[in-house]
């Protein structure tokens, strides 16, 4: 508002004109722009005071309308808030994606398609998932354009999975050619095997929502955490259960594909992750466990959760390593999502790097907002992998 519309809209020139009212207005107004400046570290109260290297910029008990519409002006909050808000709306583009794109089951979506599209589904699929892999995913739009006959080369890589099914076939292929005529590189891997019974697609929903939970629990809680104490505890648990919720049904994809046809392994595998994630949102709702200077065990807690995923990896590689492509590529990227968690986990531990200059990040660059990116990071890696899972499934059945 403008000092003009200020004093147009003040009592004190108003029809009102009595100097009760007019103190009543100045007093409302002062409160309200108390309640709406950004404050230092030192004026926070305690239940608001988490990290003494962030000098600034903190909103502090501002009304709940202030507090929402806080999300477009600037504070040392505003990145956290959107840097999770716009990962949530990736993960959101990424499930109409993955519900559009990809086929519900092995046959349906190939039906108008000739044996060289199907051929080279997935690994198309794979490319267009992949979204820093967008130059490479032109070069294989145009081999699409191929004939078969044109493919100069070919080459068979035996697996020795068990025939299941009389429309699987025990190996699949790599075809690997170059284009002469339209692209310098065009490199393909393609599974010529598709089975002909659906594989189901929960476990990977179940984990696209779970990322969604955790990405937009996160998002509420860093823009309406500052609004009150019981506001703060509310959202907090709920951060925490989102962490959990992402943490659990990362592992979904991981232990239905691998262990498909390995029921009591899977079934022990599920219930066991299912069992830590409980415990570990119990363990959050408890609120001592939000206080700032737990930061290392609920790091050490949620972290755990995630490290006992390296068993059914491991186990997954044991079983399927040297027969199964995709059981190592999507090991891959269950290894670079670890990374990024990793690092992630340090980072918000040791509070770096405003901890080395301490007043200098806390708008842009401190450690919380690395976090958030590292968790995004890690979490896209892992939607790679689980599609890594479909496209074992739907073309290998062993
Ligand atoms: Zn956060």
């Amino acid at each position: 508002m403008s000092l003009e519309e200020e004093s147009m809209a003040s009592p004190t020139t108003s029809s009102c004109g009595t100097c009760k009212c007019s103190a009543n207005y100045d007093k409302k107004k002062k409160k309200k722009d108390k309640k709406c400046e950004l404050i230092t570290y030192e004026e926070l109260p305690d239940w608001l005071k988490d990290n003494e290297f962030i000098h600034g910029y903190y909103r502090c008990e501002w009304p709940m309308k202030e507090t929402i519409l806080s999300i477009f002006s600037i504070h040392n909050e505003t990145l956290n808030v959107w840097s999770h808000l716009i990962g949530f709306l990736l993960f959101l583009c990424l499930t109409i994606f993955t519900a559009m794109v990809i086929p519900s089951d092995g046959r349906s979506n190939f039906a108008r398609s000739n044996t060289t599209m199907r051929d080279y589904y997935w690994g198309d699929l794979m490319v267009m998932a992949n979204m820093t892999g967008v130059l490479r995913h032109e070069a294989l739009a145009a081999c699409l354009l191929l004939n078969p006959a044109d493919l100069s080369e070919h080459e068979q890589i035996s697996t020795s999975c068990p025939t299941n099914t009389s429309s699987f076939s025990s190996s699949f292929s790599i075809y690997h050619h170059n284009h002469h005529q339209q692209q310098q590189h065009a490199v393909q891997d393609a599974a010529t095997t598709v089975v002909t019974e659906p594989i189901t697609r929960w476990p990977m929903y179940a984990y696209l929502c779970g990322a969604m939970v955790c990405l937009l629990a996160s998002t509420a809680c860093h823009l309406l955490l500052c609004h009150s104490p019981r506001v703060a505890s509310l959202t907090l648990r709920l951060d925490y259960a989102g962490i959990a919720s992402l943490i659990v049904t990362s592992f979904l994809p991981l232990v239905h594909y691998t262990f498909l046809y390995h029921p009591r392994l899977r079934l022990a595998y599920t219930v066991s992750i299912v069992t830590s994630g409980i415990v570990a949102v119990s363990v959050s709702l408890v609120p001592a466990f939000q206080a700032p200077r737990l930061r290392h065990v609920r790091a050490a807690v949620f972290s755990g959760v995630a490290v006992s995923g390296v068993i059914p990896v491991v186990h997954k590689l044991v079983i399927y390593g040297n027969v199964v492509r995709e059981a190592v590529t999507s090991t891959r990227c269950e290894a670079a999502m670890g990374v990024f968690y990793g690092i992630g986990v340090v980072v918000y531990t040791a509070r770096v790097p405003e901890r080395w200059f301490p007043g200098k990040f806390d708008l842009v660059g401190h450690s919380h907002q690395l976090f958030h990116l590292l968790v995004v990071a890690g979490a896209y890696a892992h939607y790679l992998g689980a599609l890594e899972y479909l496209k074992w499934r739907d073309t290998i059945k062993c």
